[in-house]
């Protein structure tokens, strides 16, 4: 029956209405192009035929192998239970075992008969086996090349309960692309392919569901890759051309008395180099008519705060309101004081909005706010309530973007009667290629260089039988006049046993350090407003040596004396958090330190992890060890962009495919924006062809 793309797959040979309805549930694969964008993620070289006595040098991986089996039968009791036979071919023996379905197992094999046989090697105290074997009755005219590389597909539990396997999804699809008629659009610019020397589209797919060999299987995933990142970028900047049309931006196009009034004599240090820079390109922005939505970038540490406080000078001088939003309290609070602060030469209206306002207060700040009284308003989630209004806002600063969702953001668009200017700043640094797939869409500034003067943070890792010495390095510190922060993971990221965690780590150290001599501080997540400002504000003003807390203090609070970061179960923490933690310290001009308390056992990944804190300050180099060890979806903020689930690029390894890939979608829209021209027929075809996926940054 001859096939085309729009055949619904239960007409396929061997599928069925049955397993088609698993297809189309399990997968989404409804037709025979469906079935084709279904990508292997691997493929298993089975052109060669092993020997058993070379098996030695091959544990734990794939072999296919030919002899015969001599079944054993049923050893061992409970869930131990398992069926066992020995495969034997000339050169040597192994066992097989099942640990499931033995009785089919039984009654299939048979003793005279010659097995083809795949599996994963293992290797139990030198004695070799193969669990669950795959297994195929040796046919006369069997050639091993004629097998090559078989593709292996993602599936589900339930196909497989269906019967629905790789194999079967194999046969399928080198039956389809075997077709001499096979043909699928081409989705490419011819330009684009000839330059890459790319297969045709029809080529590339043929070449990943039935390759030949890795040559051409790899000319085919280079193509595919690349058209998957070429259109992951052009919907980016797509999405901001469009933006970028739709909205005009308000204009700054003076700098004013505030701005100049504040920079030149209020000043309170000299901006680094890279902080002037990123103001300027900031101001280059906002001055042009277009809308900015910009991410800035800095290790913790660099001074994003003032250049936010500069920025939002600039948005006063030209007219508009300004507000500030923080992920938290404590940091919406500190912000607040460190604006105001700076700010108060001028005579402006700097003020905080949070959830613990209280509700009169609230009432008189929404009106001046309304009423364009109040020149910078600082705050949490508050500031998205439905009934805070502004006069006329024209600049945003979002810190610590990754804490809000994409929804919260939305809301702030909504605040003025024009659409404000957009700073988010992070000091979790995200590697460039990250960057470039999740926030695509917006312009990059990175602040790389920290102020003068300041001594790189040494960091140490100590067992907990070391404990005692940790205490006495503390002690001495205490005694030079410095603070000490210390910190405990939550036990099993549970709220509800945060307290418990941090008193029996307080009572710990105090066995050590006791009160009254050494005094404290204690902040959690449970505690109230009130309460953690009390206890934030004695630690500020020196009242306490010692902070003992949780990772409530790991964004950008700042206490210049603290000048020791404790932190116990470090192998608990992710990178990005061990390294936000440490940038607590490091803020004045003494030297600081920060001390990461394990257990003697650590897993592969949690050394790697305490290593690279060892060895590095550098937050945009533990960003990318961060990215090799977890993977891109698991890293901050990427979670829900749903961005990353590339089906076969891998952001990690083809770093240079996604930058070519860029490069040709900036080119191919500064040619061609609106895709009018002939040439540009594959991409109308592709775009028509998949829905825009949803860009969690599309609205900030
Ligand atoms: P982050 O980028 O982590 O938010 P902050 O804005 O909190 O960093 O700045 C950290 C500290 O460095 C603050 O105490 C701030 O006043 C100080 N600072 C910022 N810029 C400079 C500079 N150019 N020279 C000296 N100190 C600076
Ligand atoms: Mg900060």
């Amino acid at each position: 029956m001859p096939t085309s793309l729009d055949t619904k797959i239960e007409f396929l040979k061997g599928v069925g209405p049955a397993k088609a309805q698993a297809l189309n549930t399990e997968l989404g694969i409804f037709t025979v192009a469906d079935l084709l964008s279904h990508y292997p993620f691997r493929h298993e070289d089975r052109s060669q035929i092993m020997a058993v006595a070379e098996l030695k040098n091959f544990v734990d991986i794939g072999v296919q192998l030919v002899g015969k089996i001599i079944p054993e039968g049923l050893t061992g009791q409970g869930p131990g239970r398992r069926f066992t036979a020995a495969f034997r071919d000339a050169t040597g023996e192994l066992d097989l075992v099942w640990f499931q379905g033995a009785q089919w197992i039984e009654k299939y094999l048979k003793p005279n008969e010659t097995y083809l046989l795949y599996g994963k090697v293992n290797d139990f105290k030198g004695k070799l086996s193969i669990v669950h074997p795959e297994l195929e009755v040796l046919t006369a005219d069997f050639q091993p090349s004629s097998l090559g590389l078989v593709p292996v597909y993602p599936l589900t539990e339930s196909l497989k309960r269906k019967r629905v396997d790789s194999k079967m999804l194999a046969q399928l699809t080198k039956m389809v692309v075997g077709q001499s008629d096979f043909a699928i659009g081409e989705n490419l610019p011819q330009e684009i392919c000839k330059k890459f020397q790319f297969p045709s589209r029809t080529d590339a797919l043929r070449m990943l569901h039935a390759p030949k060999n890795v040559a051409s299987l790899e000319t085919a995933k280079k193509r595919l890759k690349f058209e998957e990142l070429f259109y992951l970028q052009l919907r980016h900047l797509q999405l901001k051309g469009n933006r970028n049309r739709t909205y005009k931006g308000v204009i700054f196009d003076q700098v004013g008395k505030h701005f100049n009034e504040f920079y030149q004599n209020h000043l309170p240090f000299e901006l680094t180099n890279a902080q002037k820079r990123v103001i300027k390109e900031i101001r280059q922005d906002v001055r042009t008519g277009k809308q900015m939505n910009r991410l800035l970038q800095g290790d913790v540490g660099s001074g994003k705060t003032m250049v936010a406080t500069l920025c939002m000078l600039l948005a006063l001088d030209n007219g508009f309101q300004a507000c500030m939003m923080a992920p938290t309290e404590i940091l919406a609070t500190q912000h607040y004081f460190s604006v105001s602060e700076s700010l108060l030469p001028l005579g402006l209206r700097v003020e905080l909005l949070t959830g613990s306002t209280t509700k009169k207060r609230r009432k008189e700040l929404l009106e001046a706010n309304a009423s364009g009284e109040i020149d910078i308003l600082i705050g949490t989630h508050a500031l998205l309530e439905e009934d805070v209004a502004f006069q006329n806002l024209g600049f945003v600063v979002i810190d610590e973007q990754h804490r809000f969702g994409v929804a919260q953001r939305a809301r702030l668009w909504k605040k003025g009667k024009v659409l404000p200017h957009i700073l988010v700043m992070t000091a979790t640094p995200i590697p460039r290629t990250l960057a470039m797939t999740v926030y695509g869409d917006l312009d990059v500034s990175i602040i790389d260089e920290l102020p003068k003067g300041r001594k790189p943070i040494k960091t140490v890792h100590r067992n907990e039988a070391m404990r005692t010495s940790v205490m006495d390095f503390i002690k001495d510190e205490i005694a030079r006049g410095r603070q000490i922060y210390y910190v405990f993971p939550l036990i099993d990221d549970s709220p509800k046993l945060e307290l418990k965690s941090l008193m029996s780590g307080y009572d710990m150290v105090t066995e050590f350090l006791p009160p009254p001599d050494f005094k404290y501080s204690l902040l959690h997540g449970k505690m109230k407003p009130s309460e953690k400002d009390s206890e934030m504000s004695k630690f500020k003003n020196g009242a306490t040596d010692i902070m003992i807390a949780t990772t409530v203090i790991e964004v950008g609070v700042n206490v210049p004396n603290a000048s020791v970061m404790v932190i116990e179960n470090a192998e608990r923490f992710g990178l990005s958090q061990l390294h936000q933690l440490r940038g607590r310290v490091g803020r004045g001009a003494e030297q600081s330190y920060c001390i990461l308390i394990t257990g003697h056992k650590l897993s592969e990944n949690g050394k790697k992890r305490i290593q690279t804190m060892v060895r590095t300050n550098d937050g945009f180099e533990i960003a990318q060890v961060d990215l090799d060890l977890r993977g891109p979806g698991e890293l901050d903020g990427t979670k829900q962009s749903g961005i990353l689930d590339l089906k076969l690029a891998d952001i990690r390894q083809d770093e240079a495919i996604l930058i070519a890939a860029r490069h040709e979608a900036v080119n191919w829209l500064e040619k061609d924006e609106m895709l009018m021209l002939p040439e540009s027929e594959p991409i109308r075809y592709e775009l028509s062809k998949t829905p825009n996926r949803t860009i969690w940054s599309k609205i900030s």
